[in-house]
């Protein structure tokens, strides 16, 4: 097993995690491996099909040099803070260095109890793994920052939830584990000499770029914002409702991470929540920036106490950088919307451009993902499939010409235009509907080929697939509103 790990973070951070082996299973069966992912890592496919390697995957055995560790963290959970949660369910059981020199963390999820638990059987089910499976690879596919899964495993035993479903295990791969719930933790306790050692860890693996700034955690504070503020801006260019923005579900490094009750937007309704616990929509679509900025303000709270000058001007420090989060937000969600548009320039109006557009699909119920896909047609002579996307066509007519207008003074060749766009507004999205379709025939019929299908669509989500027409559309009109859990 060609494992190469190393474990910085258990070598310099004693007291972040606990020792811990994972929980034996039956009979573990490999269900997908990610061999493009494992390319990255320097990994050896043919190891992991062979019997040991599906035992690796599965928690039955260690490679050699793991040493497997559950990490603590805290977290604000629905805005009420909670001052222990940690790895309940998950395993790091090394980090490796891939082939472009970056640190990756390699994680076992739901490989059983750990010293952090609580009530929880430390388990996950089939669905939720491959569901995990399915989204991080359908966002890495999109360029969205995330954690990647590397394998799903079958098992043959049953984890006990509403109803026995078939236990699996996730290996997921992350640039680290370190969420602002891990910070979070250490303040709360007013450990500020194990925050210190977690800042200065986190500088030196994840924006080396501060480890000399004057002032290095206000920076380390600006450089997680920005990369926050990126992330929500990519989100929110493809519909994605991550459902479950808690202080322990934002990572340092700025990859998506839990993919619990996530989902995507069909028809635009910028207040949509799919969650069946949130109650109040704090993650709707349309606040996902705000709970970001919300979550971070978290983080500099935690890291403020590290400097001994006078409190106020500390936190006045802070504050105006938690104020730059929208600025760079709103500089990025542009940005993604000009490039959707078709526009390489920045031009006075642009804004407006896009939010008659976004004004236009709401009313008019427009699928996100296909009025963006159909625009570039209209570029090419053919407005008809952008128009149909509205519930009255003739709705978009006046802003197709200004838009037109705009994208005329851009100078570009129409066709190479048309081709830029569909190289950033893709055809498909994991379709709620169909992600619950594929994952339903694995769970309940043991067939993964409807898994299988959609996970190689959504690696290549820019390129139009033919006959695969039933996947790049929204639920019927009359379907009933899809709806997500956590606690899976
Ligand atoms: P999540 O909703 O996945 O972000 O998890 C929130 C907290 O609950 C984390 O501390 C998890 O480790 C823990 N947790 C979730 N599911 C389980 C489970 N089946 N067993 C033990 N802990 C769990
Ligand atoms: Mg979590």
């Amino acid at each position: 097993m060609t494992f190469h790990f190393s474990h910085t973070f258990a070598e310099q951070l004693e007291g972040f995690y606990r020792s811990c082996e994972p929980e034996k299973c039956s009979s573990p069966e490999l269900l997908q491996f990610n061999s493009s992912l494992a390319r990255e890592l320097a990994l050896d496919h043919e190891d992991f099909i062979g019997e040991f390697g599906v035992s690796v995957l599965s928690g039955n055995e260690l490679p050699k040099n793991a040493n497997p560790i559950a990490m603590v963290y805290a977290g604000h959970q629905f805005g009420m803070f909670t001052p222990q949660l940690g790895d309940g369910r998950a395993l790091l059981i090394g980090e490796v260095v891939d082939a472009i020199g970056s640190r990756r963390d390699v994680q076992l999820k739901g490989s059983g109890r750990t010293p952090f638990s609580r009530g929880g059987d430390g388990k996950a089910a089939l669905g939720p793994v491959l569901r995990e499976y399915l989204v991080s690879e359908a966002m890495h596919a999109l360029g969205i920052a995330t954690t990647r899964a590397l394998a799903a495993v079958r098992t043959e035993d049953w984890v006990r939830r509403e109803e026995p479903k078939p236990r699996a295990v996730l290996t997921r791969v992350s640039a680290s584990h370190i969420r602002v719930g891990t910070f979070e933790y250490f303040a709360a306790k007013g450990e500020w000499s194990q925050i210190k050692r977690l800042a200065d860890y986190a500088i030196t693996r994840h924006f080396p770029e501060v480890i000399s700034a004057d002032d290095r955690y206000l920076e380390f504070f600006k450089s997680v914002l920005r990369k926050q503020a990126k992330l929500i801006a990519d989100w929110m260019s493809v519909g994605f409702v991550h459902g479950v923005m808690n202080t322990d579900n934002m990572t340092i490094s700025g990859e998506t991470i839990d993919y619990g009750p996530c989902a995507f937007l069909d028809r635009y309704t910028p207040a949509i929540v799919f969650s069946s616990i949130d109650d109040y929509g704090r993650y709707a679509y349309e606040n996902q920036s705000k709970i970001g900025q919300w979550n971070l303000a978290q983080l500099g709270k935690a890291l403020i106490p590290l400097y001994e000058e006078e409190e106020e001007q500390v936190i006045q420090r802070f504050v105006d950088a938690l104020d730059t989060f929208n600025v760079w937000y709103e500089e990025y969600w542009l940005s993604n919307m000009r490039t959707k548009l078709g526009l390489a320039r920045a031009e006075l109006g642009d804004l407006e451009l896009v939010e008659q557009l976004l004004q236009l699909m709401q009313q008019g119920q427009g699928d996100f993902t296909l009025v963006f896909r159909h625009l570039s047609a209209a570029l090419l002579g053919d407005d008809s499939k952008f128009k149909a996307q509205f519930n009255d066509p003739s709705l978009p007519s006046a802003w197709l010409t200004l838009w037109l207008k705009r994208v005329g003074r851009e100078g570009f060749v129409s066709t190479q235009c048309a081709m830029n766009m569909n190289n950033v507004n893709p055809a498909y999205i994991p379709r709620n509907h169909k992600v619950e379709e594929a994952l339903d025939a694995a769970v309940s019929r043991n067939d993964l080929e409807p898994f299988r299908v959609m996970l190689k669509l959504l690696t290549e989500p820019y390129r139009d697939h033919v006959g695969m027409d039933e996947f790049a559309i929204p639920a019927a009109l009359g379907a009933s509103p899809y709806v997500t859990f956590c606690g899976t």
